[in-house]
């Protein structure tokens, strides 16, 4: 494996043990208070991935072999991570694929806990399959999660919607750590 590689695997590794740690001394409150936030996002999730069945988004992917998801190793965030680690369903990342988290058959990681950039994305093919007023839904939707997110990102200081490898995860910061 590149050093590189290598490297961002085991940053990543180090990430997810420290947020494991910090979970294990967190306060019942902002446990609470994130198990919460993630329902809220994964009700909202679903419902935006509703809009891309229906607008036969796997069919798509499937055929242009998911090519948006080339570059996105950066893309998990500490809400995301929370979540899927709480249901013991955090995939193990694989920094040598494209996206750490891309397998044969698509994305790994669960709708719920699904990254903000990932989930909100369409592509033109898959927007212009989307009837006008479907696609204004889609867009409320995307708004009322971006708010959420932006939620975290103002609450700890490890919650940026960038992610948890760039904007959240720098060394030594504490990730649950209230701003
Ligand atoms: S969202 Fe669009 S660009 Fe990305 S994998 Fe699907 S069809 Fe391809
Ligand atoms: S997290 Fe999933 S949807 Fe996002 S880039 Fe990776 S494989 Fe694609």
């Amino acid at each position: 494996m590149a050093v590189d590689l290598q490297q961002r695997q085991q940053h990543w590794q180090q990430l997810i043990d420290q947020l494991r740690g910090e979970w294990a001394r967190l306060p019942e409150t902002e446990r609470d208070w994130l198990r919460c936030q993630s329902q809220a996002i994964a009700v909202l999730q679903h419902q935006l991935y509703a809009l891309f069945l229906a607008a036969d988004g796997p069919a798509r992917c499937q055929a242009c072999a998911g090519s948006c998801c080339d570059s996105g190793h950066n893309h998990l965030t500490l809400i995301n991570a929370v979540a899927a680690l709480q249901a013991a369903a955090l995939p193990e990342a694989d920094f040598q694929r494209p996206c750490p988290f891309i397998g044969p058959a698509g994305c790994l990681l669960a709708v719920d806990w699904r990254p903000f950039n990932c989930i909100i994305f369409l592509c033109e093919p898959i927007e212009q399959a989307l009837p006008p007023r479907q696609l204004r839904h889609f867009y409320q939707l995307e708004g009322a999660l971006r708010d959420l997110y932006l939620q975290v990102e103002q609450r700890y200081q490890g919650g940026s919607r960038q992610g948890l490898l760039i904007g959240g995860g720098q060394h030594g910061r504490a990730l649950l750590q209230r701003r």
